[in-house]
């Protein structure tokens, strides 16, 4: 057994021991009670032939006919539970899956690769090469060819081994008999192989099919796209795109027509050279009991027990040639669940301080993306006062979410580090690590959960906080609406009286739930951007008293609201290029200044009450 397949084995096991042991009991019993049938046929036939008394022959009979009964209604029950089971096992395996989908280290799961690594594995578990469901699932089948093997070899022997004292009693036959058998069983094996080859070949080219496919089918349902699709008139194009991607290259309809071709050709291969086996040894049972009295249950009972055993050898073959060698199909489910884990490194609790002094620094760090070479940081040293405000300002792909992902530790620096009270971030435990941040990314996300449970982001928590951080971030007008309040669903995926948020509104919701996290560390990456004016400056000057005590770290490109921090961060390129308060650098020639100017001129230009931003210095200077 190759060890890639123990190793299925053993996960199989660890993920349902019950669904093992349903499985063995099912593959044994509906295997053992044919063969029982068999066996009593053959005694009752040779007990007639004796001539044996009627009651002993009738007790006989109805002892028989009870034990296949019996092992009928084990096995009808136990492949019905065996069913059940398999569901369940199936819905363990795919948690098991997307437990690793949460938890992997980020740079995995925003990679394409891994996405498509993942598609890859639930298609190939419906057909294709063996896959690690398709082994656990085999596990019943395997038990139950190995016992009609052996239960069929046990009752063909006799008439091979029984003395008639003629030239048919020649080992030759037994040897002849085992060749063809083996062979006959290999060929359609060996053909099954090479078909399997030719599939995997062609289940290649339909699966990049389907990985643009589902991405189309994935747009359609969107809504945010179907606002597009309809105002820019796409439906014709995107049509034709799915028309083209639904099977180019005809690869699905080949594949099928390979299938069902070679499937036919399997049976009619199998059935011909069995045939020629079944022959065989009807022919020397047939002359062995004209010529030697070879007993007639013996006859009966060797040729019914050869079409049990050509009916399962073939298979037995396969599934153990499939069990010794390391599937491609099964690498793929390892190759996702082998991915590394973000929680795996480091393992220091993070100290619980109630005066919030915990102090982060990045010492410099630089950093490309994954299977990038291009640097997006470079070379950036900061320490973060504990208890001060900071600004992060810069144009468009200068860098600023990307530092932000490091601080947070959702990647890590390709040289120098990220430290907390002078210790290296990825050395403390990353769920308390992640615990200290509160963060609402520029693209966030807000689960269709209830609303409550949003903000908490758990199932229980205490109501009065919820309330408190929604009425900080100006919601409380909108919730007072709610007829169901907390329990009110977001969006309509799982609730249809679900409401439907306006940008602004999910944004003011990101913003509760980070101030409900109640971290030490505020990381905010426009976390205005959606608001009106006069919300986000509400808000700004809120969060003034909000992150009083606590560091707060804010990416915004409305540079009115950076007047508010202690210390602005201007990044361009992947450096910072300056630093100081609003006062000292907007008085310099620079990257600020140069912002701070385009900026205001367009805000005289929109003819904003400037006084009510706060910009009416600048502008007025
Ligand atoms: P900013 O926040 O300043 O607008 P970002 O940090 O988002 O800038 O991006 C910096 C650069 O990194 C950009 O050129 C962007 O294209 C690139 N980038 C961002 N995310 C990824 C990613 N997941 N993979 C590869 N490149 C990325």
């Amino acid at each position: 057994m190759s060890p890639l397949t123990k190793r299925v084995l053993r996960d199989t096991v660890g993920l349902s021991k019950r669904y093992v042991l349903v499985s063995l009991i099912a593959g044994i019993s509906s295997a053992i009670y044919p063969l029982i049938s068999i066996y009593i046929s053959r005694r009752i036939i040779d007990m007639l032939a004796q001539s044996m008394a009627y009651t002993e022959l009738l007790r006989f009979i109805l002892l028989g006919l009870g034990a296949v009964f019996i092992a009928q209604i084990i096995s009808g029950l136990f492949n019905y539970v065996h069913q059940f089971e398999q569901a369940e096992f199936h819905q363990r395996l795919e948690l098991a899956r997307n437990k690793k989908s949460i938890d992997m280290a980020f740079g995995y799961a925003e990679d394409p690769a891994t996405k498509d690594l993942r598609h890859k594995i639930t298609i190939i578990g419906y057909g294709g090469t063996p896959s690690f469901e398709m082994i656990a699932y085999s596990i019943k089948d395997l038990v139950s060819y190995v016992v009609s093997v052996i239960g069929a070899a046990w009752l063909i022997l006799p008439a091979f081994f029984y003395r008639t004292e003629t030239v048919y009693d020649s080992p030759i036959f037994f040897v002849v008999f085992i060749g063809l058998l083996l062979l006959f069983a290999y060929l359609p094996h060996r053909y099954n192989q090479r078909q399997n080859d030719k599939m995997n070949q062609l289940f290649q080219e339909v699966h990049s099919a389907n990985t643009t496919f589902n991405y189309l089918a994935d747009m359609v349902f969107n809504p945010e796209a179907g606002k597009e699709i309809r105002l820019y008139r796409q439906q014709p194009k995107i049509n034709r795109w799915f028309a083209a991607n639904t099977d180019p290259n005809g690869s699905a309809v080949r594949w099928m027509r390979e299938l069902t071709w070679s499937m036919g050709k399997l049976s009619l291969i199998s059935f011909s050279t069995n045939q020629v086996v079944i022959l065989f040894l009807y022919l020397l049972v047939g002359f062995k009991g004209i010529a030697g009295g070879l007993p007639l249950g013996h006859i009966v009972a060797a040729t019914a027990a050869l079409n049990v055993l050509i009916s399962v050898l073939s298979e037995l073959i396969t599934h153990l040639s499939v069990m010794g060698s390391d599937s491609s199909g099964v690498q793929l489910h390892y190759d996702y669940m082998d991915l590394p884990n973000q929680t795996q490194v480091g393992s220091i609790p993070v100290e619980k301080r109630l005066d919030n002094d915990y102090q982060l620094s990045a010492k410099g760090i630089s950093f490309s993306y994954p299977g990038t070479d291009r640097p997006v940081l470079k070379d950036i040293s900061v320490d973060f006062s504990v208890g001060k405000s900071y600004a992060i300002v810069g144009e468009n792909g200068s860098g600023k979410t990307t530092f932000i992902k490091l601080l947070t530790r959702l990647y890590d620096p390709d040289q120098g580090e990220v430290t907390l009270n002078d210790i290296a971030a990825n050395k403390y435990d990353a769920h308390q690590y992640y615990s200290l941040f509160n963060v609402v990314f520029q693209d966030f996300d807000l689960f269709s959960f209830k609303l409550g449970e949003t903000i908490a982001t758990d199932q229980s928590y205490d109501q009065a906080k919820v309330l408190q951080a929604l009425s900080e971030v100006g919601f409380r007008d909108r919730f007072d609406q709610l007829p169901k309040g907390l329990d009110t669903s977001l969006n309509k995926e799982f609730d249809s009286e679900g409401i439907t948020l306006s940008g602004g509104e999910k944004q003011k919701l990101a913003l509760a739930r980070a101030i409900y996290n109640d971290g030490p560390i505020y990381v905010l990456d426009e976390p205005t951007a959606a608001l009106d004016p006069i919300s986000e400056f509400e808000i700004y000057q809120k969060f003034h008293q909000i992150t009083r005590g606590k560091t707060s770290l804010i990416i915004s490109h409305r540079l009115s609201s950076c007047r508010f921090s202690d210390e602005i961060l201007v990044f361009d390129h992947g450096r910072i290029v300056q630093r100081g308060s609003h006062e000292e650098l907007v008085a310099v020639a620079g990257k600020y200044a140069e912002l701070w100017n385009a900026q205001a001129k367009h805000y005289q230009a929109e003819a904003i009450d400037l006084s009510r931003l706060g910009l009416t210095e600048a502008t007025s200077a």
